[in-house]
């Protein structure tokens, strides 16, 4: 595994073209591929375009942007031009974007180098990446255990050493729950941080654009990257940069511990969430007790809402204007319905036919106006929250990786995302960071969630921990390019 930092400083000093750099990880994502399924599409020609354009930058003398030159990762289901943009779905099987995403269309400005799409669960919705049409992506920690999901692919990559950062987006989890079991720093960035456009949505209210990187230093450099006011995306806002800000003096910081997050927990995590209050405590931070007695409506409300805006953001794949279309049918009504049956897989369909009954009349009140009530329960506590700590401490999932194929019930799955769905209920920026290992030596990830637009103090607080503990947590898959 590899950090932005060196790679930029090998590149810099000349010790390696961005093309022989390019070509190594190619060479890497081919090789590894077949065990990691962490692209779904490895993007060659683009990767070589824009490494040839770095290197004529640097033959000019240029300053190159901090992404400059750097292999990665960007999740399926951020548009690509030209480039075929899946969504890990059947329905998006061959569907090939006419325009960038913002965020895309800004790396590539920089001169980043994109190396492939990420393999992700189908259209985000998923804990394992199991339900991509292409199979899931593998743990490079044990090829037997999932990379977690929805941005299984941008996490394996990144572990996998075929990728130096990754690209994902967190609608429940997606961004924090794969780096956790990839042993990753993932930031689930503040809800209008990063521009939407372009990313294909999933649940418009809570879907985020954030990186999947080796270190919190990588993870601030992406995030400056890519947070900025987008005019086509009225939710955007952009933020302040965070590099530069960075700090790991956590004297007086109070760091909120509330209990409901710790109950249940398997014994390892606990002992690593334990290890991780003392560390703070040690290093000089206050740890402060709160309540959150709601923590036991998030699921319901995240999956109501949730799939209340999946039933209609998916609406639009018909068979009529793009994607997947059913080869044989009978009428108009018979068109749509097989070519919703044939595109989309069984999580897909669950969620869109959740999603439709809680918006349906006579049940509308019932589960989808309640829940908004409740959301706005939870965010006005989280404000309250936010007045007597200056972030909040709680493990990222309540499990390691799942063994691959464990079968669980969708209800179990769910489960799963217990700690991570409040953070985009209530639309606040929380980061991952690798804090531990169980017994079988697999990760364990920290969640630290802040309040709105501190993604500065979030991650000052996961590098004091990354560096206080000299990178204890990190760990080297031995895949991949290693320079
Ligand atoms: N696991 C959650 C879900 O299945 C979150 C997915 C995501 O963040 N895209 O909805």
């Amino acid at each position: 595994m590899n950090s932005i930092s060196k790679t930029r400083e090998r590149l810099l000093k000349r010790e390696l073209s961005c093309a022989e750099l390019t070509e190594m990880y190619l060479a890497a994502a081919r090789r590894e591929n077949g065990d990691l399924s962490a692209y779904t599409l490895i993007t060659d020609e683009e990767a070589r375009r824009a490494a040839a354009e770095v290197d004529a930058r640097l033959a000019r003398g240029e300053k190159l942007p901090p992404l400059a030159g750097i292999p990665f990762v960007l999740k399926d289901n951020i548009s690509t031009k030209d480039i075929k943009t899946t969504c890990a779905s059947r329905m998006l099987e061959d569907y090939v974007p006419i325009y960038d995403a913002f965020v895309w269309s800004g790396l590539k400005e920089q001169g980043a180098v994109m190396c492939g799409k990420g393999n992700m669960d189908e259209f985000a919705m998923g804990s394992t990446c199991e339900t991509s049409y292409f199979g899931g992506a593998k743990n490079p920690h044990d090829l037997t255990r999932v990379a977690g999901g929805s941005s299984g692919g941008a996490a394996s990559a990144v572990a996998g050493g075929v990728a130096v950062y990754g690209i994902g987006s967190d609608t429940g989890g997606s961004i924090r729950q794969p780096a956790s079991f990839c042993g990753l720093v993932g930031l689930k960035p503040t809800y209008g941080a990063v521009s939407r456009n372009g990313l294909i949505a999933y649940a418009s209210s809570f879907d985020q654009i954030g990186p999947i990187t080796t270190c919190v230093e990588d993870a601030a450099t992406v995030f400056d990257a890519i947070c900025r006011k987008d005019p086509a995306d009225m939710t955007s806002r952009g933020a302040e940069r965070v590099s530069g800000r960075l700090h790991s003096d956590v004297r007086g910081l109070r760091v909120g511990v509330a209990k409901e997050f710790f109950e249940n927990l398997p014994a390892e995590i606990a002992s690593a969430m334990e290890r991780a209050l003392d560390f703070y405590k040690r290093a000089g931070a206050e740890l402060v007790e709160i309540a959150f007695p709601m923590l036991r409506y998030c699921l319901p409300v995240y999956y109501i809402l949730a799939c209340a805006e999946a039933s209609s953001n998916l609406g639009r794949y018909d068979g009529l204007r793009y994607g997947h279309r059913a080869e044989t049918f009978d009428d108009l009504d018979d068109l749509i319905c097989r070519t919703r049956s044939e595109g989309f897989g069984q999580e897909v369909r669950r969620r869109i036919i959740l999603g439709t009954y809680v918006l349906s009349a006579g049940y509308y009140d019932a589960y989808y106006n309640k829940a908004q009530a409740l959301r706005r329960t939870i965010k006005n506590r989280f404000r309250e929250i936010f007045t007597k700590c200056d972030l909040l401490l709680t493990p990222t999932v309540p499990v390691t990786a799942l063994k691959c194929g464990a079968g669980l019930s969708p209800v179990e799955t769910y489960q799963t995302d217990i700690c991570t769905v409040s953070v985009n209920i209530a639309g606040l920026p929380a980061v991952s960071v690798p804090c531990g290992f169980d017994g079988a030596g697999l990760p364990v990830g920290m969640q630290l969630i802040g309040d709105k637009f501190t993604e500065a103090r979030i991650l000052s607080a996961a590098l004091a921990f990354e560096s206080g503990t000299g990178g204890a947590y990190l760990k080297d898959s031995g895949r991949g390019v290693s320079l």
